[in-house]
C-alpha cells in the first residue's frame, strides 16, 4: 500500500492544516524508523485516538555520542512506511536532516534535573538532543496528541516536562511498552544480537520484575534488591550502567517506596548493544 509521504515541514503543516480545518483531530508518532510490533502499537494508539495520524522517521545526529551507533543505524525507510500503511496509518514525515537543522542551527533545548540521572548521565547529551528534536517536531507538526513508549520512561518524563513547560499546545500520550514472548522489551537494537545474546537480552525483563516484586510484595530494602538485581545482571551482561528505583514522575532516586508511584530502570550491555528497560513497583 502506498502511504503519503511529506519532506518538508511547510508540506506536512499544509496537510496538518487542511485536515484540523475540517475538524479532523491529528495524532504524531515520532520515530528513527527500523519499525517493529513496539512502534506499531504506537500508531494503533494514535488511530483510536485521533482522526489522522502522521509517523516521522529521523534519525537524530544530535541525541548520539561520538562512538555510538548513528553510522549504522539501519535505514529501512520503505519497509517502514508499508507496516506504517498496512497498520492504517495516514502519512509519512521523513525531514532530511539539512530540513532538521538548515545552516546557522544554533537553539538548543534543556530540560534541568530530569536529565541529569539515567540514560542522560550515561549518554551526555542523549537527552538534550531527545528534548531538541522532539521541542522541533512537536512544533511543526502542531498535531492534537503525541505518542511516545513507555519502554524509554525518562525521555517520555522529559518529553512531557518540555511541552508543559514551553507551553505546547500538543497532548503528551505514554504507550505500554510491547514485548516478546519471553518478556524482552522490542527495541530496534535486538537486531543487533545473535540467538545467544538474545537469550541474555531476555533475563533483563526478568530481574526487573523479580526486583520490583521483592520491593512491593517482600518488604525488602530497595538498596538490597537494587544490590541483588546488579549482582544478577552483572554475571549474565558484558556491562550495566545502571539499574535503580526512582519516583516514577519526578525521577527522584528512592530508597524507600511507600506511598510512590515508582519504577526499576535499567541500562545494559550485551554483544554490540545497549538495551534498556523499566518496570512498575506495584
Ligand atoms: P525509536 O525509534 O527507538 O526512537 O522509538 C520511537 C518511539 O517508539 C519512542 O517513543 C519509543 O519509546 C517507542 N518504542 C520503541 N520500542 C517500543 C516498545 N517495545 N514498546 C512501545 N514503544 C516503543
Amino acid at each position: 500500500m502506498v502511504i503519503q509521504t511529506f519532506r518538508t515541514v511547510q508540506d506536512m503543516r499544509t496537510q496538518v492544516t487542511a485536515w484540523k480545518a475540517t475538524g479532523l483531530r491529528v495524532g504524531l508518532v515520532p520515530t528513527m524508523g527500523n519499525l517493529h510490533a513496539g512502534h506499531i502499537a504506537l500508531v494503533k494508539a494514535a488511530l483510536a485516538q485521533t482522526d489522522r495520524v502522521i509517523t516521522t522517521i529521523f534519525i537524530n545526529p544530535t541525541q548520539f555520542g561520538a562512538n555510538e551507533d548513528l553510522d549504522s543505524y539501519p535505514h529501512t525507510e520503505a519497509a517502514d512506511s508499508e507496516q506504517v500503511a498496512d497498520a492504517g496509518g495516514h502519512a509519512m514525515f521523513i525531514p532530511s536532516s539539512a530540513e532538521m537543522y538548515p545552516a546557522g542551527f544554533s537553539t538548543r533545548v534543556i530540560v534541568d534535573g530530569l536529565t541529569d540521572c539515567l540514560c542522560g548521565a550515561a549518554r551526555p547529551g542523549h537527552m538534550d538532543g531527545v528534548s531538541q528534536v522532539v521541542t522541533k517536531l512537536l512544533n511543526q507538526a502542531h498535531a492534537d496528541v503525541a505518542f511516545f513508549g513507555e519502554k524509554d520512561w525518562q525521555q517520555l518524563t522529559v518529553i512531557k516536562r518540555l511541552a508543559r513547560d514551553l507551553d505546547i499546545e500538543t497532548e503528551i500520550c505514554g504507550v505500554p511498552t510491547v514485548r516478546d514472548a519471553y518478556g524482552l522489551a522490542l527495541s530496534s537494537r535486538n537486531g543487533y544480537l545473535n540467538a545467544e545474546e538474545v537469550d541474555i537480552a531476555r533475563k533483563l525483563n526478568v530481574i526487573l520484575k523479580k526486583a520490583a516484586y521483592d520491593i512491593a510484595a517482600g518488604g525488602f530494602a530497595i538498596d538490597e534488591c537494587m544490590k541483588a538485581a546488579k549482582a544478577l545482571m552483572k554475571a549474565g551482561f558484558s556491562g550495566v550502567d545502571y539499574v535503580e528505583c526512582r519516583d516514577a514522575d519526578t525521577l527522584e532516586l528512592l530508597d524507600r517506596s511507600e506511598g510512590r508511584s515508582c519504577r526499576i530502570f535499567a541500562a545494559v550491555h550485551v554483544g554490540p548493544a545497549r538495551l534498556i528497560d523499566n518496570h512498575l513497583v506495584n
